[in-house]
């Protein structure tokens, strides 16, 4: 028997969040959506406004919330360097009090809460693939530490309200995600790639473009996240969510330019400070306990996002 729930979405007005909120609806839930519009916008969720089972809410998770839900997905928090980095202190806060908040809430109701932490918490990683064993090697005062370090404290957050409280908690560690949705200037690779090259516009390439990134297609990860929320109480994660295929920076244009049928070159900037130089899931634990790996190969994600970024225009 199908079991309506209310589910509470922190961050749904973002990139992954309004995928989510549309997939949950779709699974016959009702569902709040909060969003403080840092990142996210209206016109991500446009289509589900006149939903009767869907509901929207201006909040900011750093303040409490009082409000009766059954499930809770934390999303809320700029995911993309330039937007966490141009606020940094609110960044922290967003992650840890917006956390504690959400663990309170958890505490009062009885939800379950499922938190979107990060491949982040692995830093510059040392260990190739990461498993979620690893402790990370994170610089805790450099400029990506407010979204590394509060992200890391949010787990710490989670474990602890588990440990004390008893709370159903369920940790993801995401890594990078894109496809239709993301907001154009963004600021993260696959969008700033996607816009300059319909532009036929210079790519611009960080650093020599050997850096390593492992490409998740939106559809997928949100099937792990409603599949690591459905999985058996006693598993808490942290579980990795993402695509094990790993490419270069360079290759990532190389296919966004053949994609797109470009005429784009190659444009190289300073690498950011901190950048990690390779990242790659190691997804074992996923397809054990959560029967959960990706069906969409970069090619073909790319293909659908270069779609939507084109029907933008
Ligand atoms: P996004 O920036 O598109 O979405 C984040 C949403 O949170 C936005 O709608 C923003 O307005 C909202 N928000 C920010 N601060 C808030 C606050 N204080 N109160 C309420 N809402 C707030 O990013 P995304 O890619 O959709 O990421 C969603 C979550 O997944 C984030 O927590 C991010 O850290 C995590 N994540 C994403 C990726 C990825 O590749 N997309 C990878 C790892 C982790
Ligand atoms: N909180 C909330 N909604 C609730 C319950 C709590 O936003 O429904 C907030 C509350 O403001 C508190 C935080 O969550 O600061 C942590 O709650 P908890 O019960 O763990 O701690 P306490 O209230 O004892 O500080
Ligand atoms: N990057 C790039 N050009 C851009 C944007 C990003 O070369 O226009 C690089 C960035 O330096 C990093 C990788 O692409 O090595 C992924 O960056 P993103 O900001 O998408 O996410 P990150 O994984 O670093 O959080």
């Amino acid at each position: 028997m199908h079991i309506r729930k209310r589910v509470l979405v922190t961050g749904g007005a973002g990139f992954l969040g309004s995928h989510l909120c549309r997939a949950l609806l779709g699974r016959g839930h009702d569902v709040l959506c909060l969003d403080n519009y840092y990142t996210g916008t209206r016109d991500n969720i446009a289509d589900l406004l006149l939903n009767p089972h869907f509901e929207l809410m201006r909040h900011d998770v750093t303040f409490p919330l009082y409000v009766e839900v059954d499930e809770i997905y934390n999303l809320a928090c700029p995911a993309s360097p330039v937007h966490y980095q141009h606020d940094p202190v609110q960044t922290t806060k967003t992650s840890v009090h917006g956390a504690i908040n959400m663990l309170g809430l958890a505490k009062r109701t009885g939800a379950k809460i499922l938190q979107a932490s990060t491949s982040e918490v692995y830093g510059d990683p040392q260990v190739h693939p990461q498993k979620e064993d690893y402790w990370g090697h994170v610089n805790p005062i450099g400029f990506r530490s407010c979204y590394d370090e509060g992200k890391r404290c949010a787990e710490t957050l989670f474990f602890d309200y588990y440990r004390q409280h008893d709370l159903r908690i369920k940790v993801a560690r995401i890594f990078n995600t894109y496809g239709p949705n993301m907001h154009p200037n963004d600021g993260r690779v696959v969008s700033n790639f996607i816009m300059q090259a319909l532009a036929n516009e210079p790519i611009t390439i960080y650093g020599d473009g050997s850096q390593t990134r492992s490409f998740c297609y939106v559809e997928d990860l949100v099937d792990g996240l409603m599949k690591l929320m459905d999985s058996e109480d006693g598993f808490t994660g942290p579980v990795n969510l993402g695509n094990p295929g790993e490419f270069t920076i360079k290759q990532l244009a190389e296919r966004i330019i053949a994609i797109s049928a470009s005429s784009s070159t190659l444009e190289y900037k300073p690498l950011p400070a901190d950048d990690p130089l390779q990242r790659q899931p190691d997804i074992a634990l996923a397809k054990e306990q959560l029967q959960w790996a990706p069906t969409i190969a970069l090619d073909k994600g790319l293909e659908l996002t270069v779609a939507y970024f084109s029907s933008l225009a």
